[in-house]
């Protein structure tokens, strides 16, 4: 945090905007600049396209964006893609924007493609010159992802260097996404730490923040614990994870966040493989206030929020049903969960794919430059 006050002020922010009573109001909103990558992982979760097919969000849809971010008070965006790194223009464009209406951008996801000897500097200087220093709630976070990227760790090593550098924790953070190969559980991360110890001394523990997991095919671990293996976890076990899967590592999630799809689909959570189920509009077709509106009519969300995560339907759902449910991951959990909770109350959710299309045309009119005044 920047100020001990953030949370009074994000308060003081949400009550201008109208949403004191609301249970839901996310502290962040983790959006799609780009759908391109210069990548191709095999287990991307994030539904990236090559360079050629993927698409970038449009000036007019960032400048709409914020402008809606703005209207309901947001405090903080992240930017993930694809890779936002290339969509730079549209990236730079954003943060010079967002600069001073009070949506601040908190942490920036990349594969480091950016972090060659002739681009590492510059980059830096052009997001510093686009505001990256500026936030006055949270100190930014930069997130580098090496688990199946084929980005040279000299570059992530790179970009590493310059920030311990140039830039006190302070300024900005710096976390690094890591996966093991089950075939012999060495970790990408200890690859970049010799790599980078070769090169600059030693690697700065107490900057980074490591997430360190087995995502890849654990069923391949000849001697993993059968509860353990993916698919045949029970669903009782995932629902007491929920919220709290960083926690060892990063510390327990900022919440309540939300994700926004580079088609539009905003959903309540921000993890990767959120359910379809929880997609509670699409922005560019109707206002974000109603989406969150939406989201607060919820039953299932109010239960999960009111909990702390998915162990709130413990109450709902018994036991003795969940033990016996099993699946490949915890936001796998979410999905069955969702379907439990509908039939044993009654309450369905709104799925977003199924909400009435709306001509966009009459939401573009809510832009500031359309009506000659900038939004606070
Ligand atoms: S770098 Fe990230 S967005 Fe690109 S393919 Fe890999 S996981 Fe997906
Ligand atoms: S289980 Fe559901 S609420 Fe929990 S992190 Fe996954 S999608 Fe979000």
């Amino acid at each position: 945090m920047k100020t001990p006050q953030v949370f009074d002020r994000i308060r003081a922010r949400w009550d201008r905007a109208g949403l004191a009573e609301a249970s839901y109001r996310p502290l962040r909103i983790e959006f799609e600049l780009t759908t391109k990558c210069n990548d191709a992982c095999p287990s991307c979760g994030m539904g990236a396209l090559s360079l050629q097919a993927g698409r970038s969000l449009t000036d007019q849809q960032l400048d709409y964006l914020l402008a809606e971010f703005s209207d309901v008070g947001l405090p903080s965006v992240a930017i993930t893609g694809g890779e936002p790194f290339v969509a730079m223009r549209a990236l730079l464009r954003f943060m010079t924007l967002a600069r001073g209406t009070g949506v601040e951008v908190n942490k920036l996801t990349t594969n480091g493609i950016w972090g060659s000897k002739q681009r590492c500097g510059p980059t830096f200087d052009q997001l510093i010159n686009a505001g990256l220093l500026d936030n006055t709630l949270f100190v930014p976070l930069l997130m580098l992802s090496i688990g199946e990227q084929t980005t040279p760790l000299e570059h992530v090593a790179r970009i590493i260097h310059h920030t311990v550098t140039e830039f006190t924790d302070h300024d900005l953070n710096l976390a690094i996404s890591s996966l093991a190969d089950p075939s012999d559980r060495e970790h990408k991360i200890y690859d970049l730490m010799r790599l980078y110890e070769a090169a600059y001394g030693d690697f700065p523990h107490d900057r980074i923040h490591s997430t360190m997991r087995v995502y890849l095919e654990n069923d391949r671990l000849e001697d993993q614990a059968e509860i353990n293996r993916p698919g045949r976890t029970s669903v009782a076990k995932w629902m007491d994870r929920c919220y709290d899967c960083f926690a060892p590592t990063v510390g327990s999630y900022v919440l309540p966040t939300a994700l926004l799809k580079a088609d539009g689909t905003l959903y309540a959570c921000a993890a990767f493989n959120v359910p379809e189920k929880l997609g509670f509009g699409n922005l560019f077709r109707e206002p974000l206030r109603d989406i969150l509106a939406r989201a607060n009519r919820s039953a299932y969300v109010s239960a999960v929020r009111a909990g702390g995560g998915l162990k709130a339907l413990h109450e709902v759902i018994p036991r003795a049903e969940t033990e016996h449910m099993t699946c490949g991951s915890f936001c796998g959990s979410c999905s069955l969960l969702i379907d439990k909770f509908e039939q044993r109350t009654g309450q369905t959710l709104p799925a977003g794919s199924a909400l009435p299309f709306v001509d966009t045309s009459s939401l573009w009119s809510r832009l500031p430059a359309a009506q000659g005044s900038r939004r606070g």
